[in-house]
């Protein structure tokens, strides 16, 4: 029963039904971007051949219309992250541009010498590097929070690191490269007797299970549409109202003020402040498509399936043998990372790729972690709930012949 629902939901996403190499395509590359059901290639292609049209400003009947689509998309991703109110969902164009936007203008107004930033040994570049910018602008520091052997963040070690200068800490909910869950309730917990603002990079959290903003009680949340079945190109950053209220602009341009003069320029309400320019219409409403698909699913059978996918994987990896698993918290969201004793990730990447397995190789943009393990990079496998286990068995055939090929 549950093989048939998969296979339904498959049936909704063309590009998995191509042959890569000569072979039918087992896609285990979603941590760097999903697949687009087709109602969300519909709702892109609907937009453009009917009333595509600039938002907020026309004079005319399509306008209006694509406005209207444009901010009911907003509010289908406030309802899907369950946030108070449209204002506090702000378009961009990725998880990157959301960290960005967070670091460069609450940063600024609120960051000063002697300060301390904290993030997890495992982030992305995206979620370390604007902080370093940040830091070399003002004088602040960033301290990394150590991460235990078997990949979980070290709550210990997080606790000793709590002070008063900490003023935010920006982690990420799923790591890209190991898969850990991160305990966002814990740390917002420990960053609350502190005062310290908490930052969620949710770009691997969406696609995995539901998320309550509200419930976690984050400060800003970032995620990006393409790795959640959206287009590219898109992205949500949300924000408590107070403290988007209280951040200077990120850029500058049309729709972000309210009156533009010479003598000064006062700024747009939330959240258009922070929407300098024509935004991604096509994309928005995309990512509305995307959701109310997902709305559709059933997505803690879902979250189970992906959970016996990556049980299945660690199973296999065990039985094989000669097999080093980079992350094997028992609180992990279905991506699987390895290295194959005696093989480097790249030429194992390549010997699947050659049997139509996409993975990814390399650190994940995740350098520091990989340093913290000592390891060049990993073999990524990461899986979406329209993976099957028969493709992950296929995968373990695949490692069985680069195995054969190079060792
Ligand atoms: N954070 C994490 C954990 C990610 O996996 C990624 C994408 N690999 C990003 C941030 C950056 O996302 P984007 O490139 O879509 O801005």
């Amino acid at each position: 029963e549950l093989n048939a629902y998969i296979e339904k939901i498959r049936a909704d996403f063309p590009a998995l039904h191509q042959q890569v190499n000569g072979k039918p395509l087992i896609y285990f590359d979603n941590g760097a971007t999903t697949h687009k059901p087709n109602a969300v290639i519909e709702a892109e292609a609907e937009f453009y051949r009917t009333i595509n049209s600039n938002v907020h400003r026309g004079a005319h009947k399509l306008s209006d219309l694509a406005t209207e689509q444009f901010e009911n998309a907003r509010r289908t991703v406030q309802k899907f992250i369950g946030a108070l109110k449209p204002e506090e969902i702000v378009w961009t164009r990725g998880t990157t541009e959301g960290i960005n936007l967070v670091a460069s203008t609450w940063g600024r107004k609120n960051i000063k010498a002697g300060d301390r930033i904290l993030v997890s040994g495992m982030e992305h570049h995206s979620n370390i590097v604007p902080w370093q910018m940040l830091c070399e602008q003002t004088g602040a520091e960033l301290v990394p929070i150590p991460v235990l052997e078997n990949g979980e963040l070290d709550l210990n070690g997080f606790a000793e690191l709590m002070e008063p200068r900490v003023k935010l800490i920006s982690v990420a909910h799923v790591s890209n490269a190991l898969g850990s869950i991160n305990p966002i309730p814990d740390i917002v917990r420990m960053a609350r007797i502190n005062e310290s603002v908490v930052m969620v990079d949710g770009a691997q959290g969406v696609s995995h299970f539901e998320v309550d903003v509200l419930k976690l009680d984050v400060d800003f949340y970032a995620f990006s549409s393409h790795k959640l079945f959206g287009p590219t190109g898109m992205g949500v950053l949300y924000g408590k109202e107070e403290l988007l209220n209280d951040m200077p602009p990120y850029q500058g341009g049309g729709e972000m003020i309210e009156h533009c003069s010479f003598a000064g320029t006062t700024w747009n309400q939330l959240p258009y402040k922070f929407e300098a320019g024509t935004p991604n219409i096509a994309g928005a409403i995309g990512l509305a498509a995307a959701i109310n698909y997902l709305n559709g699913l059933d997505r803690k059978v879902l979250a189970a399936h992906e959970d016996s996918l990556i049980k299945r994987a660690h199973q296999l990896a065990e039985e094989m043998g000669g097999i080093r698993i980079i992350g094997q918290s028992p609180k992990k969201a279905s991506v699987f990372s390895f290295l194959l004793d005696g093989a480097h990730p790249a030429d194992v990447g390549t010997l699947l790729d050659q049997q139509g397995i996409a993975v990814r190789t390399g650190h994940h943009c995740a350098m520091p972690l990989m340093e913290r393990f000592q390891v060049p990079g990993t073999v990524r496998a990461s899986m979406a709930f329209y993976n099957t286990l028969d493709e992950v068995d296929a995968l373990f055939r695949g490692i069985e012949k680069a195995k054969m090929f190079l060792l």
